[in-house]
């Protein structure tokens, strides 16, 4: 339970509105708030007190025993600006208990205590299935202990921080009773101080008849899990063949375990070489093999056999399966960083830094973004110019079983490191691309709606592509009338080819039509202004910036820049509705 305890109006306010939220996990104290605070302090797990933290420190400070019973407190300030987790940070709570008010409330959570400050992770936020004594665990890695890691395969992992390891690999004397995590998809039983990380390795290839009861599937799948000794938290699909794709009983059985269904076609399945074909499948779905096959597509290692299932009523069995684990694949993510500022990183962008254990990229993007990274990552930045380099950087770690994130900024994809990496990617590892927010896109909102028709992005750097082929593509551009964001307009050693650019535009645009200019869109210094053609002075233009160039129909209107969404002003609004 979570005491709340407030003096003024304006904290009974807020904690009301904690606990309307909260109706079964809080009480409101009311009364005078020592006496309040001396009856929630006895009852309660947790306090959230609507005072200021002087005056909740002197409340608190005769009843204060021991910090593995006190109850966490967490001070919230009259405006609601601030959630404090002031005492009991780990062991109350606290710390966690500042973020859940901050989140909801809209305050910012203090939290104090090193590690968390840190961002040392719980071992329930790494995105894996996690069994055991979480919160001891958790606290040993937090307060630094030596912590053991017993990997029965390798994952790729999220960073862990140093004292978390292998004992070999970690400096120093082992104590005798140490935590630790294991990663496996086996059933353990675990001791105190133990903790079992449960990555998504099994594939369970499944067969069946038409018609087959989803209990009779599941409860095969089941057994056969745990004859085996396998964990279905590490249950990663349920796999057939294409045919079977809508047989009911297996789509609910799928459903009810809480895994995708996945399927293969025969003539796929029927070049798996398995250990126990049959004439069955053969003569029905045109494989010789369904469970057994669908599990090992992919390959892995084949923990059980093809297996029956059992009826009750002595019928013959109407579904088989097979179980294989997939060896853990390395990951990587090609993470677009958005223009700079941090509220235009996505949230997904941000998932995928903390889930890296290895983070590559140019060094002034890494520093954007450093204090997301969770203690352990291996940073591997590079200055400018090393572009194949980090790629094949990325892919090598990602191929050594790895989580690697590879950075870029605005998106990874545009003018940036997802095609070099790509490029050296084979399929033995997973990509996963997350589009980041670019800077033609940053540079558009603040100069109005300079894109509301069709545009392209052109760079004018000649390092890696002629000039000849960068000019006709200004000059399709120019012909064809559509909006030109540049990129790379200008640099110290590279000046002519901005003014060529626009003269070539000009052939076909007035001489009045606007021009935007953003200079470090997104950033402390932004700057961003709208001009013409012809009053754009490109000394003003640097490598920071992106110059947007209207179509014919492009206006500034009260200082922004406007291209219809048609191609005339007037037949816009008639023809085109959002
Ligand atoms: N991947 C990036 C582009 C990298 S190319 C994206 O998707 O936006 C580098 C060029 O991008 C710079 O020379 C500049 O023209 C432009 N650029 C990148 N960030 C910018 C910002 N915040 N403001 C203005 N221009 C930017």
């Amino acid at each position: 339970m979570i005491g709340l305890i407030s003096a003024t109006a304006a904290g009974a306010v807020a904690a009301q509105r904690l606990a309307s939220a909260w109706p079964e996990r809080t009480r409101v104290y009311e009364g005078p708030v020592r006496d309040a605070v001396g009856r929630a302090f006895g009852e309660c797990e947790q306090l959230v007190c609507f005072l200021a933290t002087g005056a909740t420190v002197r409340l608190l400070a005769p009843l204060l025993g021991d910090k593995a019973s006190d109850p966490g407190v967490v001070c919230v300030d009259e405006g609601g600006r601030f959630a404090v987790s002031l005492v009991g940070g780990h062991g109350g709570g606290a710390n966690e208990l500042a973020r859940e008010v901050g989140e909801l409330m809209g305050a910012e959570p203090v939290v104090t205590t090193a590690t968390d400050a840190m961002g040392v992770p719980g071992l329930d936020t790494l995105g894996v299935p996690v069994e055991g004594d979480v919160a001891g665990v958790s606290r040993a890695v937090l307060d630094g202990e030596a912590v053991e890691l017993d990997l029965e395969f390798s994952w790729p992992l999220p960073a862990l921080p140093s004292n978390v390891g292998r004992p070999a690999a970690r400096q120093g004397s082992v104590p005798q009773q140490e935590p630790v995590i294991h990663v496996t998809d086996r059933l353990l039983d675990i001791g105190q101080a133990q903790v079992v990380l449960r990555p998504p390795s099994l594939v369970v290839g499944v067969g069946a008849s038409k018609g087959a009861p989803t209990d009779e599937i599941l409860g095969l799948v089941h057994a056969a899990l745990r004859d085996a000794g396998l964990s279905p938290k590490s249950l990663a699909e349920i796999v057939t063949v294409d045919a079977k794709a809508d047989e009911p009983g297996i789509v609910q059985a799928a459903e009810s375990l809480g895994v995708p269904l996945v399927t293969y076609s025969a003539d796929e399945l029927a070049a798996v070489e398995v250990p126990n074909p049959s004439d069955a499948p053969l003569a029905a779905v045109g494989t010789p093999s369904v469970a057994e096959a669908a599990a090992l597509v992919r390959g892995g290692e084949l923990l059980v056999p093809k297996r029956k299932s059992e009826r009750a009523d002595g019928k013959a069995a109407m579904a088989t399966c097979a179980v294989v684990r997939r060896p853990g694949r390395g990951r990587l993510a090609v993470v677009g960083l958005g223009p700079g500022a941090r509220d235009l990183l996505t949230p997904r962008a941000k998932a995928e830094l903390r889930s890296a254990s290895v983070l590559v990229g140019l060094d002034q993007y890494v520093d954007q973004i450093r204090d997301l990274l969770r203690p352990g990552t291996r940073v591997l930045e590079s200055g400018l110019g090393a572009e194949e380099e980090r790629a094949r950087t990325a892919v090598a770690e990602a191929r050594k079983g790895q989580a690697v994130a590879l950075i870029g900024s605005g998106d990874a994809g545009v003018y940036a490191m997802a095609s070099p990496a790509l490029a050296e990617a084979s399929d033995d590892i997973d990509v996963i691309g997350v589009p980041g927010v670019t800077a033609a896109l940053a540079a558009a909102a603040i100069l109005g709606a300079p894109l509301g028709h069709d545009h392209v992005s052109i760079s004018l750097s000649d390092l890696h592509t002629p000039w000849e082929v960068i000019e006709r593509r200004v000059r399709a551009a120019a012909e064809a009338d559509i909006v030109v964001t540049f990129y790379n307009p200008r640099s110290r050693g590279r000046d002519w080819q901005l003014p060529k650019a626009l003269a070539i535009l000009g052939e076909h645009r007035e001489p009045t039509t606007p021009v935007g200019v953003v200079r470090q869109a997104s950033r402390p210094d932004e700057s961003a202004r709208v001009t013409t053609l012809a009053a754009l002075d490109p000394a003003t233009v640097d490598m920071m910036t992106v110059v947007t160039v209207g179509n014919t129909a492009t206006r500034e209107i009260a200082g922004r820049m406007v291209t219809p969404r048609g191609y005339r002003w007037q037949e816009s609004a008639q023809e085109e509705s959002e």
